[in-house]
């Protein structure tokens, strides 16, 4: 547990920093990115439509980056509302689905009777996305990934099973450290906002992992 605290404001730490400067940092992105946009309607850039389009994936992608930082801080604004996981679940399914098929891989749910939750849509969706993505980097073409809602024990337990090459002992150990990454453009940064996502929402993670594949489970507590 103490382990587990010292995580959490080790993650807290860097949300709050990224807090701090995202508005100043986006601020001059979004001018950039307008100008951008505004070249790349004008006859006289036609030749460079390519460069332009490409600088403004980038600063996308350093957005994109930004979003995840702020999602590690403690106090990040929550918008927890009554309702149900299998919704939203269902919801964020033919986006899952056409990730796993442009990778010639598939996805299933199979979504139990279980009760309201107090969630943060958004959350919830950037915490599935995090585990839907590694179970699908984690697989060779054909596997599947399975997505469960089920009650156990008083508790709701969301699960993502795939059928990938399994986690290492050294790496489990090191899972939702910031920063830890195994892949060439990762940035191990997946994991450590799963983490505090669930620990805002009263949830614990618990992982399984075998050499066939690795099931991560979200337990919330329906206090
Ligand atoms: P990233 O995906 O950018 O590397 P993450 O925080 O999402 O960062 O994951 C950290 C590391 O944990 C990954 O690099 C990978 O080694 C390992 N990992 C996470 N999920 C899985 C999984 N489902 N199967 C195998 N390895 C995983
Ligand atoms: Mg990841």
């Amino acid at each position: 547990l103490a382990q587990e605290m010292a995580r959490l404001d080790r993650l807290n730490l860097i949300g709050e920093m990224a807090a701090g400067i995202a508005h100043e940092v986006r601020n001059p992105m979004t001018t950039v990115r307008g100008f951008l946009q505004l070249f790349r309607g004008k006859k006289q850039f036609a030749e460079s439509i390519e460069y332009l389009d490409l600088m403004i994936r980038e600063l996308d992608m350093a957005n994109a980056i930004i979003t995840e930082y702020l999602a590690l801080s403690k106090n990040k604004p929550v918008n927890l509302k009554m309702q149900n996981l299998n919704a939203i679940i269902e919801a964020l399914f033919p986006l899952i689905q056409a990730d796993a098929a442009l990778s010639g891989k598939y996805a299933q749910i199979e979504l139990g009777d279980i009760p309201d939750l107090l969630l943060d849509k958004k959350e919830i969706n950037q915490l599935m996305l995090n585990f839907v993505r590694n179970g699908l980097e984690a697989m060779s073409a054909g596997g599947g990934l399975t997505i469960r809602t089920y009650q156990d024990d008083g508790a709701v337990v969301l699960s993502v099973q795939d059928q990938g090459k399994g986690i290492e002992p050294e790496v489990l150990d090191k899972l939702g450290t910031p920063f830890f990454t195994t892949k060439e453009s990762g940035t191990g940064l997946g994991m450590a906002v799963c983490y505090s996502i669930a620990a805002r929402h009263n949830a614990t993670i618990n992982v399984q992992t075998s050499p066939q594949g690795t099931t991560f489970y979200v337990r919330f507590n329906c206090a």
